[in-house]
């Protein structure tokens, strides 16, 4: 079985410990490889080596930063089938939307700011009394990233592509739970030449090597995408020592479904605001409000469409819906179906674990689910599943459904269904999310602001944006 290593100074290494973790496949519930299991030692060796090459790195022209992007973008591509296979055994999704979603997305990530890092400017204020201000925005320094399991790569180049692209330095900690991938990036990075230490890759546990980084004296920042609960917790040691922060936290998103939508493509596209990736996307809509004159019809045409849905083998590719990441997260997701029970809730479909035959028999498969007749305040509607488990409840007015939509401590994606133009501006302008989808869902223009308002987090990631956040404003004035 293959050790997991990390990747410190442009050299692939053992954890100074020599201590490893288990690493699941969780389609099989079985251990496939091992991974680090770093500490703050290995966490200080890859801050040196950051640090070393900071200086070097930040002074490096921008187009050269940009040409190193992106040839690792396109050793992503030429990757793929491997890449992707690698993710669907690490994190039980469908081959399939690893080939077609997550691995392209890396790619993208690297080849957007390798590529906008060459438009980024700074402005200049000219003053009526003869001055002029300039405006520098510097690296910030050695830059710490920190991902979750649910889209592995993607997210984790979402980080790492702008903080290089902005001459920043990084030192990097995939989750623990998915390492495969970032592993196989650090290949990647050693093929495209990149220069030792630009960046660090150091795996591990998050109250140790996520906890290291945040806790680092040195790093002045730090980029987070994770739990809720994870973000508070960074927050209170990072913000007393003036971090620059970034969360990208939880949510528990409404999809709301007026009569006048086009019905069809609602439909088909709610099945996979449901339940794709298990409805492990932080944007999934796990709260679906239907207008009352078409609920009846909804659901009966929503549970008939859900059972359709193979459950199983993510690298079949007949597998619409995979395995649940890992064990805790799937006795997780069932112990919140049985709370949806207690508190009333009608189980439409699923709701059960899946035995799925032969190898497959102890993997982690849970039913996609849908439950009807809960309160909108109750906790299976209020507390974040992320899971393939959804509420569909109806609404009489806009106003009620606003109420429902926005009770929640989460803000970060909405998806609005009517063919009213005036009515969904209205909405849009009323929700709080920091994302709106009208009458689609999970169409990224990777140029947008892109995060979420109340628990779901600070800061905004895409486009100029995440440019901004690993760089420093400098202003300088000068009388003329
Ligand atoms: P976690 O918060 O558990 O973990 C995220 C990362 O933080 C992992 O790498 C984890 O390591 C690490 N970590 C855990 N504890 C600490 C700590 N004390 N200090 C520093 N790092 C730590 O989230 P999950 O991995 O379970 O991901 C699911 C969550 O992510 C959901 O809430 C989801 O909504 C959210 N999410 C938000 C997105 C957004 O853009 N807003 C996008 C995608 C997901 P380890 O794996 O070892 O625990």
């Amino acid at each position: 079985m293959e050790n997991i290593k990390n990747y410190i100074n442009g050299e692939l290494v053992e954890p100074l410990s020599k201590k490893y973790l288990d690493n699941y496949d969780p389609s099989k519930g079985k251990v496939y490889s091992y991974i680090p299991d770093s500490d703050e030692k290995d966490v200080e060796l890859a801050y040196e080596a950051a640090n070393k090459a900071f200086h070097k790195w930040s002074l490096t022209p921008k187009d050269k930063r940009s040409e190193y992007l992106l040839k690792i973008a396109a050793l992503i591509e030429k990757n793929i089938d491997k890449l992707a296979l690698a993710e669907s055994i690490d994190n039980g999704k469908p081959l399939k939307l690893a080939k077609t979603i997550d691995i392209p997305r890396a790619a993208s990530n690297f080849h957007f700011y390798g590529t906008g890092i060459l438009h980024y400017a700074a402005n200049a204020h000219s003053m009526e009394d003869n001055a002029i201000n300039y405006t520098l925005r510097q690296p910030v320094g050695v830059a710490g990233c920190i991902s979750p399991w649910n889209l592995p790569l993607y997210l984790f180049s979402w980080k790492i592509a702008p903080a290089l692209a902005a001459g920043c330095t990084v030192v990097a900690k995939p989750s623990e739970v998915t390492p495969m991938t970032a592993y196989l990036l650090s290949e990647i990075c050693i093929e495209a030449g990149l220069p030792p230490g630009v960046l660090n890759i150091v795996h591990g546990l998050g109250a140790k090597v996520g906890n290291a980084i945040v806790s680092h004296k040195n790093i002045p920042l730090i980029s987070f995408t994770g739990g809720t609960s994870t973000g508070k917790q960074i927050a209170a040691i990072a913000a007393p020592m003036f971090k620059k922060l970034s969360l990208e936290l939880g949510g528990k998103n409404p999809n709301i479904i007026f009569a006048d939508c086009d019905y069809d493509k609602m439909l088909a596209t709610t099945l996979l605001s449901s339940f794709a990736n298990q409805g492990q996307i932080c944007l999934c809509g796990s709260r679906i409000f239907v207008e009352r004159k078409i609920y009846d019809k909804f659901k009966n045409d929503f549970v008939t469409k859900t059972k359709t849905l193979i459950v199983g083998n993510p690298l079949d590719e007949k597998t619409k819906v995979g395995a649940i990441v890992s064990k805790i997260h799937f006795e997780k997701i069932l112990s919140y179906i049985e709370l949806a029970k207690r508190e009333g809730g009608k189980i439409l479909c699923g709701g059960k674990p899946i035995t799925v035959s032969g190898e497959f028999s102890e993997g982690y498969y849970i039913e996609p689910t849908i439950i009807e007749g809960l309160d909108y305040n109750c906790r299976t509607n209020q507390e974040e599943i992320f899971g393939p488990v959804v509420t569909i409840t109806p609404f009489d007015t806009e106003e009620e459904v606003l109420r429902m939509a926005n009770s929640t401590i989460y803000g970060l994606a909405s998806v609005l269904w009517t063919q009213d133009l005036t009515r969904a501006h209205r909405i849009a302008n009323t929700i709080h999310a920091g994302i709106v989808w009208i009458n689609c869902w999970l169409l990224r223009d990777l140029r947008t602001p892109f995060g979420g308002v109340k628990a779901s987090g600070v800061g905004r990631e895409g486009g100029f944006e995440a440019l901004d956040f690993f760089t420093e404003p400098k202003n300088v004035c000068i009388k003329l």
